[in-house]
C-alpha cells in the first residue's frame, strides 16, 4: 500500500523511543514560482535570502509580541515533548514541540539577543545556513498548527504560531509550499481550493436537488448566488461534491428548509477554507476573507453562516471582523458569523425540527473534535459550546453514541494529522504516522464500545480520515459529517 510502514495500534497509547532523523526526508512540493508570485512572493530563493529571512523574522516580533514572547520565554520544562502527534507517531524528536520551536528559536538567539550574538554556543545559538532553511522546511510542514502542545505548556507558548512564522519567513525568500499556494491562487481566481467555476457549481446543486427531491418526495431547495435571500452559507468547496462532505451539505440545505429561511451559497465567496493562515499570511488571509464580505453586500444578506470546517471557523470566528470587517450591514441580532451547528442547536432547542433517532440505528457513534474549532475558536453563547453543542446535535440524531478516551477528546483532542496544510499526497506518511493517535483512541471504543462510525465537522478532517482509515484497518465510510446524521434522521415536512 505504501513505502513506509504503518505504525501498528497499541493498546493504551505508548511514548517512543527517540529515533533522531526518522522523518528529515518529510518535506512537501516547493511552490513554482507562478503560484509563488500570484501571492505576492518571490518565485525562487532570492540571492540574499539570508538577510531577507532575518529582516522578516524581526518585523514578525515587532509585528506580533506573542511571537517575540514565544521565542524568549521557554524554559525547557519538557511538559510538551510527548503531546504532540506527529512526534507519537514518527519518534523523530525534531517533531517535540519544543524542538520544533528551537529549530526557529537557535537562528533568533543568533542574530536577536546578546548572549547568542556574543556567546553562541553557551545558549545553543546558530547560523542562519541553507541546512537550517532545509530543516525549516521539513520540519514546520510537520506541524499541523493544532495547539495541542500549548495546552500544556506552563507558558502557554504556541508552536502553531511559531510554525506560522516559519512559513510566512520562508514564503518572504521564495521557498513557499506548493500545496497551500497554488490553493490560495485558485481562490483568488476561481473563489474556490477546488477550482469549480460557477457554471460546475450550478450543475452540481442542482444534481443535488435532484437526487433529495428522488429521495425524500420533497424539494429541497440548493440556491446559489440569489440575491436578497436572508442567510448566506459558506461552505468548504469538498462539500460540493466529495463523500462524506456533500452528505453534510444534503443536510444543511434540509435544515434550511425546515426551519423555513430563504438562503444561498455564492459563487464568488464558494470556500470556507482559508489557507492564508497556514502559511502566516495575513495579506492573504485578508484576500480571501475579503470575498466573503464582497458576496454578502453583493446579495444583501442579513447573516453568514459557515458550514463545517475547522480552520475556517477558526479564522471566521477569531478573526473575520477584523480581516473583513466592521460587519454593521448584516441583522446584528444574530452573531456575525455564526455556525451552521449553532443554527441547528438553536431549532433543536426550540423543538423547530422533528428528529427520528432512529434512522441513524445503522451506526454507532463517537465523535472526533477539530483541533481549530476545540482550541482556537467557541460555538455559541456558553464557554465549551465549541464541544457541547456537536454533541447535543449528534445525540439529537441518534440512539448510540460514545466519547473516546478524555485525554484525547475537548481542548486535549488530537489533530487528524492533515491540518495546518498538509493534507496533500506528497505528505502522506507524515499524515498517517500523525494519525496514530486518534487511530488509537477511536480502536478503544470499536473495541470497548462497538463504535462503528465517527463523526466530525471539519472538512481536513473528513478527506484525512477518509484517506488514513484504510491503513488502520477501518473502512474509509466510517466517518461522517455531523449534518449527515441531522440529515439521515430530519422528518421534512413535519412543521410545516
Ligand atoms: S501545534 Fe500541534 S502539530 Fe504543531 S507542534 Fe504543537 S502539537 Fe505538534
Ligand atoms: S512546555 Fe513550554 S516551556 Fe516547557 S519545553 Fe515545552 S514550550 Fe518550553
Amino acid at each position: 500500500m505504501a513505502d513506509f510502514e504503518t505504525p501498528e495500534l497499541k493498546e493504551y497509547p505508548v511514548i517512543p523511543l527517540l529515533h533522531e532523523g526518522t522523518m528529515a526526508h518529510s518535506k512537501p512540493y516547493v511552490a513554482k514560482p507562478e503560484f509563488q508570485e500570484q501571492l505576492g512572493f518571490p518565485g525562487e530563493l532570492v540571492e540574499n535570502w539570508e538577510q531577507v529571512a532575518l529582516d522578516k523574522m524581526q518585523e514578525l516580533t515587532g509585528k506580533y509580541r506573542s511571537f517575540q514572547v514565544f521565542l524568549d520565554s521557554c524554559v525547557k520544562c519538557g511538559a510538551c515533548t510527548d503531546k504532540c502527534h506527529y512526534y507519537l507517531g514518527t519518534s523523530d524528536p525534531k517533531n517535540m514541540p519544543v524542538a520544533r520551536q528551537d529549530l526557529l528559536r537557535k537562528v533568533y538567539r543568533r542574530y536577536f539577543t546578546f548572549a547568542g550574538k556574543y556567546f553562541p554556543k553557551l545558549v545553543g545559538a546558530v547560523d542562519l545556513t541553507k541546512e537550517v532553511l532545509d530543516d525549516w522546511y521539513s520540519y514546520f510542514h510537520q506541524c499541523s498548527q493544532c495547539r495541542r502542545c500549548s495546552v500544556f505548556c506552563p507558558y502557554g507558548i504556541d508552536t502553531a504560531e511559531i510554525s506560522m512564522a516559519a512559513r510566512e519567513i520562508m514564503d518572504s525568500v521564495g521557498v513557499g509550499q506548493k500545496y497551500c499556494n497554488e490553493i490560495i491562487g485558485k481562490v483568488f481566481k476561481i473563489g474556490n481550493n477546488l477550482g469549480l467555476p460557477q457554471p460546475a457549481l450550478a450543475d452540481t446543486l442542482e444534481g443535488i436537488e435532484e437526487d433529495v427531491e428522488d429521495d425524500t418526495g420533497v424539494k429541497v431547495r440548493y440556491p446559489l448566488d440569489e440575491k436578497g435571500a436572508d442567510v448566506l452559507l459558506v461552505t468548504p468547496s469538498a462539500d460540493f461534491f466529495a463523500e462524506p462532505h456533500v452528505d453534510g451539505l444534503i443536510g444543511y440545505g434540509k435544515v434550511f428548509h425546515e426551519a423555513g429561511i430563504s438562503w444561498t451559497m455564492s459563487s464568488h465567496a464558494s470556500e470556507a477554507a482559508n489557507f492564508g493562515m497556514f502559511i502566516g499570511s495575513y495579506e492573504n488571509m485578508r484576500n480571501v476573507s475579503l470575498r466573503i464580505r464582497e458576496a454578502a453586500l453583493d446579495l444583501g444578506v442579513k447573516r453568514i453562516i459557515m458550514g463545517e470546517c475547522g480552520h475556517a471557523w477558526r479564522v471566521a470566528y477569531s478573526f473575520l471582523n477584523t480581516l473583513a470587517g466592521p460587519f454593521d450591514f448584516l441583522d446584528p441580532k444574530y452573531p456575525i458569523p455564526q455556525h451552521i451547528l449553532e443554527f441547528t442547536h438553536d431549532l433543536i432547542q426550540r423543538g423547530a425540527l422533528t428528529l427520528d433517532k432512529s434512522a441513524n440505528d445503522d451506526m454507532v457513534l463517537t465523535y472526533h473534535d477539530s483541533c481549530n474549532v476545540a482550541r482556537a475558536s467557541r460555538m455559541g453563547p456558553k464557554p465549551g459550546g465549541q464541544f457541547t453543542i456537536p454533541r447535543d446535535v449528534i445525540r439529537a440524531t441518534c440512539n448510540h453514541f460514545f466519547d473516546m478516551p478524555q485525554d484525547t477528546i475537548y481542548e486535549s483532542t488530537y489533530c487528524c494529522g492533515g491540518g495546518g496544510g498538509l493534507l496533500t499526497d506528497d505528505l502522506m506518511e507524515l499524515r498517517v504516522k500523525g494519525a496514530l493517535p486518534r487511530m488509537e483512541a477511536l480502536k478503544q471504543v470499536v473495541e470497548q464500545n462497538g463504535v462503528t462510525h465517527m463523526a466530525a465537522i471539519c472538512a481536513i478532517c473528513k478527506s484525512q480520515f477518509a484517506k488514513v482509515l484504510p491503513y488502520y484497518g477501518f473502512t474509509m465510510d466510517s466517518i461522517v459529517s455531523v449534518h449527515q446524521l441531522v440529515s439521515n434522521a430530519i422528518v421534512l415536512g413535519s412543521k410545516n
